[in-house]
């Protein structure tokens, strides 16, 4: 399953360790120097990104490295994991927290803001950074892991809230640390009655699908109702490995969705949204949410304007399988969450007829029913 077949350093990786995610996390590329070996870097490019490298760090795992086009400055994946200079430009609207996560944090590591479900965030690492990523402010960090006494009061706080039953837990991505780490946390989760639902949020599928195992599914299964949100942004990410990693996970029982990022020059086109959408489903993915790119620091080249991520949606829904379109959401500045935006399918309304635009622009009437007669029944 190697892409690339034409970087010499990889051709030489047997098979089996090429498939064993210790391998692809030892071995991911963080330095310009190794990133050198497998992309032509111009010593412009080269002083650029050690310029980035900096302030944000830089991981890629040779497996999602190998996804790049190399004769293509503007490829999708090669966007998504190699720094460009334009992350040095903050902009003052910019913020370090865009979620405002920080004063919704009870305890650390727990981010609580809707009533009845909270983040658990485990780890600052991933195996692979993504240069778009909303929490750069944590990830990369060293932490490998939180520490002990800040897991156990963050399991503290989710059991004596009675009204959280759904717990996701994220990071970082989760599925870089081991099984049993895994397990334990896991495992104590689901002994809390109130806990209904575990969801784990992680790009593992996209940049690390061989940490999708046998072992690792097993372990989960015994722990249902549990749920994965994954992070495919591009259908070039949709390789042989991906899909069997996401096919592996929906036969373990575990549902899947998807939440993509709308990132200028990678997927801000709704023909390639399409084909993104309609290939999760195939994958068995349920296309969840479609972000706004939000206001972290040094992603401004990210950004595209919400008319045209609107419009792009307006592109979508009715043209493809209703289940392949997702929630177009700008999650707030400053703790707002998620606040869903929709192209305007309402002309008017009022008491006695509401008149809607379909998804081909034809307008259409529904009578509507009389709030007033609906009292006096
Ligand atoms: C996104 C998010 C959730 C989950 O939201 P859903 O709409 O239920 O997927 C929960 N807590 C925080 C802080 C979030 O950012
Ligand atoms: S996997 Fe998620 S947390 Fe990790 S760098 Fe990418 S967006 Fe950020």
């Amino acid at each position: 399953m190697k892409n690339s077949e034409d970087i010499t350093e990889w051709k030489q990786v047997p098979e089996e360790l090429w498939n064993d995610w210790r391998w692809q996390l030892k071995n991911r590329i963080t330095t310009t120097e190794e990133l050198q070996k497998f992309i032509p870097l111009t010593p412009d490019e080269k002083s650029e990104i050690d310029q980035c490298l900096k302030k944000f760090r830089m991981a890629i795992t040779p497996y999602y490295a190998s996804l790049i086009d190399i004769h293509n400055p503007n490829c999708p994946i090669r966007l998504q994991c190699i720094p460009r200079i334009q992350e040095l430009y903050i902009d003052p609207e910019e913020l370090a927290d865009p979620l405002g996560e920080e004063r919704d944090s009870p305890v650390e590591n727990i981010v609580h803001r809707y009533p009845d479900r909270v983040l658990f965030l485990l780890t600052k690492k991933c195996s692979t950074y993504c240069r778009h990523c909303t929490r750069r402010r944590l990830v990369g960090e060293e932490d490998y892991s939180i520490s002990h006494s800040s897991l156990e009061r963050a399991l503290a706080y989710i059991r004596s809230n009675p009204k959280i039953r759904d717990v996701l837990i994220s990071g970082g991505d989760p599925l870089i640390l081991p099984d049993e780490y895994l397990e334990n946390i896991i495992s104590r989760l689901r002994q809390i009655k109130h806990v209904e639902i575990i969801r784990i949020g992680t790009r593992v599928p996209v940049v690390l699908p061989m940490r999708i195992t046998e072992r690792l599914l097993n372990m989960l299964k015994k722990y249902h109702p549990i749920w994965i949100n994954t992070h495919f942004n591009h259908p070039a990410e949709l390789t042989a490995a991906s899909i069997k990693a996401c096919t592996m996970i929906a036969d373990a029982g575990i549902p899947l969705g998807n939440q993509s990022v709308l990132l200028r020059g990678v997927n801000d086109n709704a023909e390639i949204l399409k084909q993104l959408f309609t290939g999760l489903l195939k994958a068995r993915v349920r296309p969840y949410y479609l972000y706004q790119c939000d206001v972290a620091q040094g992603i401004g080249h990210f950004r595209t304007p919400v008319e045209d991520g609107i419009a792009i949606m307006k592109k979508i829904r009715g043209y493809i399988s209703g289940l392949a379109v997702p929630t177009y959401v700008i999650d707030a500045p400053m703790g707002g969450g998620k606040i869903p935006i929709y192209p305007e399918y309402i002309v008017s309304m009022d008491e006695n007829k509401v008149i809607l635009r379909n998804y081909q622009d034809k307008i259409y009437e529904y009578p509507n029913v009389k709030k007033s007669l609906k009292k006096a029944e």
